[in-house]
């Protein structure tokens, strides 16, 4: 059957690269999006190149993952409750008000996903942005706003062994007085772009943030805890980062699943040389060990047992394959 549709945005680029061998197919765009309030076919939602940039400026967002489990044939989505009041807070501090209830946004991420059909692990994304392409330099704050939530196939990397080798950033990470980073908005991450692509110019598959006071904040997209004598050690929710879902749910499951104490203090770049263990935690990095900090071994160079253990939890409870914590997994297909 021939297929009308308008080729995807990057299309003809894709194909002149592709015949020279260098790059993959792109993967095929799901069926639909969520866009204030219905169901848009994938293709037919389109805005004019003018507002390219504008809309981002002030747009705020959540990154959720779906884990799909073959024993249940079900989507799990990992702490959407938690993810739309981080979303409301963010809005907050942008002075945005309310599109669409915590409620409703929830309905609207299932339908989604149910008209997508996903039987894969996925990740959800809902983006709130000021109606209207209001340039993004203006005072902003009785213009309504917007929603967009996009849905695509996004493989769980944990269990799969990798381990990174990470360097500690040039660049600083955001100050709360500046542009404050526990809102997740769309502009601050230009911080955490510069951070990975100077990471990875350097040779290193990532990059973690010091703060402005020169003490260790998070890495570009996720959020780090060092292992020392048997404690699991992450800097405080003053230290520049995300307030990240998935750093609370390990400081709950750390010391009541596996027994592992925490602390929240300030850590310096010095304790990551010197750490048993490091791991990146974030709702895309998953668990990811990190094996070496400006090419000190971290350990053994190997990720550790603390780490390894976590790995375990944290794939089965996300799963639900560990029928722990349940009101952490909300169903897609069949009830609770
Ligand atoms: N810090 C930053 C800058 C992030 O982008 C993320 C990913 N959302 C995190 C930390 C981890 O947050 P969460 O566990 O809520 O995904």
């Amino acid at each position: 059957m021939a297929d009308d549709r308008p080729a995807p945005p990057g299309a003809a680029l894709h194909e002149k690269t592709a015949t020279q061998g260098q790059t993959a197919a792109p993967p095929p765009t799901p069926a639909y999006l969520w866009h204030n309030g219905r169901l848009v076919p994938w293709q037919d939602a389109t805005v004019h190149i003018t507002q390219i940039g504008w809309t981002a400026i002030s747009a705020v967002f959540e990154g959720i993952r779906g884990y799909w489990s073959n024993e249940r044939q079900d989507l799990y989505l990992f702490r959407l409750d938690e993810h739309l009041k981080r979303l409301a807070r963010s809005m907050k501090l942008m002075r945005m008000a309310p599109a669409v209830s915590a409620a409703d946004l929830t309905s609207a991420m299932l339908d989604l996903l149910r008209a997508n059909e996903f039987r894969e692990d996925v990740y959800v994304q809902p983006l709130v942005y000021f109606a209207g392409g209001v340039p993004g330099y203006r005072a902003a704050y009785t213009q309504p706003t917007e929603v967009l939530i996009t849905a695509r196939p996004a493989p769980s990397a944990l269990k799969t062994g990798r381990a990174s080798h990470c360097c500690i950033s040039s660049w600083v990470r955001l100050a709360d007085h500046v542009m404050p980073p526990r809102a997740k908005a769309l502009a601050n991450y230009q911080n955490s772009r510069l951070v990975s692509t100077e990471a990875r110019i350097n040779g290193y598959d990532g990059g973690i943030m010091l703060n402005e006071r020169g003490k260790v904040a998070e890495g570009a997209y996720a959020c780090i805890f060092l292992v020392r004598d048997g404690v699991a050690v992450t800097p405080p929710a003053t230290a520049g980062i995300l307030e990240s879902i998935t750093r609370a749910s390990l400081l709950e499951a750390l010391p009541q699943v596996l027994g592992v104490p925490v602390e929240v203090r300030e850590v310096d770049r010095t304790e990551l040389y010197l750490a048993d263990e490091v791991f990146l935690c974030g709702t895309l990095a998953e668990i990811d060990p990190v094996v070496s900090v400006d090419r000190y071994s971290v350990g053994t160079g190997e990720p550790g047992t603390v780490t390894r253990r976590l790995e375990d939890l944290y794939h089965g409870l996300v799963r639900g394959t560990d029928p722990r914590y349940p009101a952490w997994r909300i169903p897609v297909y069949h009830d609770a």
